[in-house]
Formats: structure tokens, sequence, C-alpha cells
């Protein structure tokens, strides 16, 4: 029994011991949970704080080492106009618009390497910074940028290519006399001429700004041109980009965010699925343990009710059943002690293992051949007490006379052609009799009936 209450009471120890675990490591989980989060929160300031302060990235558009330089103007179709280099290797020349029937044009485009293999991609690049010294008449320069798209241009023609192009007042740019400065232009600035877009037959859908495919790069002016001199000198012409663009990184932030938070949910419910499990088995073993103990309890109960060699109830289970049957109501019916005779010689002669022996079979005939509401049980040594409820004196002994012969003529198992015989004192309850009384008469006409020779039964009158 107490290997068993042992052996149920360990699931306990280990559930508390798990229980235990879990609670700390899950603890532990909200802790590092929470400082994944604080970390989260750190890593997404940096990349913020270092896209906003990441150095742009820059393509040089001029001057670079295999670019074409080309001037031109009317001049070069029969106009009046003309263009000349004053310095080509620092990129000055001037433009002379001087009326003529022809369209007056005059400026310099920048073409880098072979068209069929170098465009620049500015993807990503939001600024043309460039640093243009202007001395002239002009109130706008006309900054211009062709994008090559093989749905609407040849490659090899670069008229096809798509032109793209912004006006800016000329005082935006340096002064020959003064310190050279860049002038920034967002690429958003530019916009598709109208003249490419019919010239070409290009729908306002597909005529969008595109900058992936860059070819040339050019100044000249806006139509109509301020006739007279200007001149022009190109120091510096370059794209500036940030590395990723602001609301990619932003999405991209979002989407880190929200997969990590999907990722914590799903671990969350892991965890709690995890202790619900462990939760549920331990009631279960908690169940079970209670069971056991109830039912261990049931057998200790029974234990203390039940002699252990002769299977009756022992003193304790006869009081008790007593209890049971009258509680603090008058007793009825009759009472007897049982004794058997000569006892000690049996022990004496056929040892006290055989004694037990008989003493356990003798009880098991009474308890064969009383009635379920009757109270036998063994009150200690080889004596018995056996109360018959609602039995009147009469009835008693009839029953004690049947007992009495029952063992006379019993064929022991233990030892063979044995006699035992047993002495009966019989009383019946009056009403004011207590246990004790009752007992003590009925005890007297015992003591009677091994006086007068045993094997016999003896009333004991109860007026
Ligand atoms: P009487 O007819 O006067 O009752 O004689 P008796 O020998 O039966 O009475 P006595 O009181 O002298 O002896 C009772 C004996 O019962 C003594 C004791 O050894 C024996 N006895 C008591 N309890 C047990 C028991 O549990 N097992 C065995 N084997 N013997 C027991
Ligand atoms: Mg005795
Ligand atoms: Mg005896």
């Amino acid at each position: 029994m107490s290997r068993e209450i042992l052996a149920k009471s360990l699931p306990l120890k280990r559930d508390v011991f798990l229980l235990s675990i879990i609670r700390r490591s899950d603890a532990m989980a909200l802790a590092s949970s929470s400082r994944i989060r604080a970390a989260a929160v750190i890593a997404t300031v940096v990349v913020m704080l270092g896209h906003y302060f990441l150095p742009p990235r820059y393509i040089t558009v001029h001057p670079v080492d295999n670019s074409t330089y080309n001037i031109y103007s009317d001049g070069d179709w029969g106009g009046e106009s003309s263009v000349a280099w004053l310095d080509k290797s620092a990129t000055r020349w001037l433009c002379h618009f001087k009326k003529s029937p022809a369209h007056p044009v005059c400026g310099l485009a920048v073409h880098w390497g072979d068209a069929r293999s170098q465009f620049i991609n500015a993807e990503g690049y939001s600024l043309l910074r460039l640093t243009l010294k202007y001395k002239g008449p002009a109130h706008a320069l006309r900054i211009y940028i062709r994008n090559f798209d093989e749905q609407h241009g040849v490659l090899e023609d670069r008229d096809t290519h798509k032109f793209m192009s912004v006006n800016i007042p000329a005082d935006e740019f340096s002064q020959f006399e003064a310190r050279s400065h860049s002038t920034e232009i967002a690429l958003s600035e530019l916009q598709v001429a109208d003249w490419w877009k019919s010239e070409y037959n290009v729908d306002r859908h597909q005529a969008k700004p595109a900058f992936n495919r860059m070819t040339s790069f050019g100044i000249d002016f806006p139509v109509p041109p301020v006739m007279g001199e200007h001149t022009l000198e190109l120091e510096r012409v370059e794209l500036v980009g940030t590395w990723i663009p602001a609301e990619n990184l932003y999405l991209g932030i979002i989407l880190a965010w929200l997969l990590g938070l999907l990722l914590e949910t799903a671990w969350h419910m892991y965890r709690w699925r995890r202790v619900a499990k462990e939760n549920f088995r331990q009631v279960k073993d908690l169940t079970d343990y209670a069971e056991a103990l109830k039912l261990k309890s049931e057998k200790y109960r029974e234990l203390s009710h039940i002699d252990s060699l002769t299977k009756v109830y022992n003193r304790y289970g006869f009081m008790q059943t007593l209890k049971k049957l009258f509680g603090r109501g008058a007793l009825n019916g009759c009472l007897m002690i049982i004794d058997i005779d000569y006892f000690k010689k049996i022990n004496d002669n056929f040892g006290h293992v055989a004694g037990d022996k008989i003493l356990h079979e003798i009880a098991q005939v009474f308890a064969r051949n009383v009635r379920k509401n009757d109270v036998f049980a063994r009150w200690g040594g080889e004596e018995f007490v056996l109360l018959v409820t609602h039995y009147d004196l009469k009835q008693a002994r009839a029953l004690a006379e049947k007992l009495r012969l029952l063992i006379k003529d019993y064929d022991f198992n233990t030892v063979q052609n044995i006699q035992v015989t047993i002495s009966i004192g019989l009383t019946s309850f009056s009403k004011s009799d207590s246990l004790n009384s009752a007992f003590l008469r009925a005890d007297e006409a015992l003591y009677s009936a091994k006086t007068q020779g045993r094997n016999q039964v003896v009333i004991a009158c109860n007026d």
C-alpha cells in the first residue's frame, strides 16, 4: 500500500518540478521576448537613422572619360545661329543666336560611350546635380535627358530616345566671375516633351518620364531663345540617389515587424498549448491520486474494523456497527457471548497454528449462519459476540443451539476427527439495557455454561 502511495505521489513531485520548470522557462521566455522586442525597436531606430544619415550614392554623368560632347546649332542645317567651343577641355562653349527663318537652336549634348552598350540606369536616383556657369541674356536654360525605350525608339537613332526636359532660371546657375556652385534639379521635374510625344505618336499613358536607360544629357534653351551670345561652361553633372528608397525601407520594416509579431504569436500559442497540456495531465494525475487515496482510506477503514485472523468484525468493528444500527436508541434483540471450550488444550495438542486455523473456521461457520442484520465479532482470544436483532429469547436460543451443534458436528479441515465445542451465554436486551449491562449478564451465563460442563447454551434473564 505505502509503496502504491509513494508511486502515486511521485508523479505529483515530478509535476511540481515540471511546472516549476515551465513557469521558470515561461518567465525566461517572456523576458527574452521583451528583450527581442527592445532589440527590434533599437534596430528599427538604427536602420531609420542609418538610412537618414547614410551618405547618398552618386553617378557621375560629367566629366566621364569615355563621354562624347556634341555642340550643335541651327547653323548646322542652314540657319543663322552658330556654336563654337571656347575651350573643349573645360567644356566651355559659345552659342550665338541670330534671327533666321529656321528655328534657332543651340546646345550641348553629352553621350556616354556607345549607346548600344552603355546606358545609365538612374532608377533609385532622385536628383540631378549640375555645376554650370552661364553668361548671357537668356532668362532660363533647358536641361534635358534622353532615355531609350525600345517600344518607341531605335537604339541607333538618338533623336528617337525619349526626350525629357525642364527649364531652369538662368540665375540659378553660377556666374563666370563668381565661385561656382551646384544646382539641384529633381528628376521628377523633368517632363516628356510634347513635340517628342506627337512626333513619335506616343499616347500619354506610355509617355511617362523614365530614367532606367539614359543615353544622353543636354543643355540648350527654351523656345524661343533670346538672341545674342550665350557662354556656358559645364563643370560637373551627377545623379544623386539613396541606397534604398525610403518607401522600400519603410515597407521592409513594416513587413519585418509583421513577420516578427506573427512568429511571436505562433511561438506563444505553441507555448500555451504545451502549458495547457501539462496542466491537463497534472489535473488527471491529481484526480487519479485522489481516487487512489480514497480507495486506500476505505481499505484502512475496513482493516481497522476487521480482525485479521478470522476476517470477521473485531471489537471496534462491532461497536461501530452497533452505533450505525441503533445510533443513540435502545438496543433490541439478544446478545450471545460464545467461548470455545478447552481451547488451550487444542493449542497445546495441535499447535498454535492449528489453533489459529480452527479459530478462523469457527468464525466463518458463524458468519455464514447469521443474518445480514446480525452483528458478529471476535471479542478477543477465543471469544466471540453475536447480537441478533429483533429476536426474542426463544428464537435466539434456537439459533444458539443450532450454532452450538453445528460446531460440535463440524468436520474441521485443519485437524481430522477433532471435536470442538462451544459454550454460549445468552441474554435479551431490556429497554433500560446498555451494552455493558447486557454483556455482564451474558458473561455470567457463559460462566454458568462453563461451570455446568461446557458445550451448552445458558440463558440469563433480564428481569
Ligand atoms: P475454557 O473452556 O474454560 O474456555 O478453556 P480455555 O482453554 O478455552 O480457556 P483459557 O482462557 O484457559 O484459554 C484460552 C486460550 O486461548 C489461551 C490462548 O492460548 C488461546 N488463544 C487465545 N487467542 C488465541 C489465538 O489467537 N490463537 C490461538 N491459537 N490461541 C489463542
Ligand atoms: Mg475464554
Ligand atoms: Mg475457552
